[in-house]
């Protein structure tokens, strides 16, 4: 097999373990994941760039080929820098598709090289996202299952704030 460079963008705002699931698949398909959070600036997320990229380290840790990391600009730019082959994507239902279409299809567009890779996450995972799970835990509903333990420690002192 070729050794080929992932990397998964997104802003994981705060990863969850749809994301996780998805980092684990990937590690064992390619040599290395880097795991990179799109910052940008007309967006106000909860958790700081840094913030985000510690949660990250944090719940990566059992795994050897993960990097992580952040970018601004063009992902197709930034996938070059880092000599990435393959852009991964997850893709829980059919409503993700037009939009993950769109980007892929533009990104190809943009350098023929790099392939966008999707991966669905483990079913039980398919209907969960950051934005579900920030609303969830600002109300102080039960999220155990959809997060690793040390997110919710820091989404929990966020709230408590
Ligand atoms: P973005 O703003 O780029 O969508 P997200 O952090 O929401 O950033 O998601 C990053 C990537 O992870 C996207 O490809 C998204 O489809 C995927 N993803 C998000 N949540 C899940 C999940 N529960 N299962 C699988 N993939 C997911």
């Amino acid at each position: 097999m070729k050794k080929i460079i992932a990397i998964y963008p997104g802003t994981f705002d705060p990863v969850t373990n749809g994301h996780l699931d998805i980092i684990e698949r990937a590690c064992e398909l390619f040599e290395k994941i880097i795991v990179t959070i799109a910052v940008n600036p007309g967006k106000a997320p909860l958790f700081t760039e840094e913030e985000r990229k510690d949660l990250i380290l944090k719940v990566t840790g059992h795994l050897k080929n993960v990097e992580v990391d952040s970018f601004k600009g063009l992902l197709v730019k930034y996938a070059e820098s880092k000599n990435a082959g393959v852009i991964i994507r997850g893709l829980r239902a059919i409503s993700d598709f037009d939009y993950e279409f769109q980007l892929a299809l533009t990104n190809k567009k943009l350098n023929a090289g790099i392939n966008t890779v999707f991966m669905m996450p483990n079913e039980k995972y398919s209907y969960l996202n950051s934005s579900l799970v920030r609303e969830l835990a600002s109300y102080d509903a039960n999220i155990k299952e959809f997060i690793p333990e040390y997110v919710l420690e820091k989404l929990k002192e966020k709230f408590r704030k």
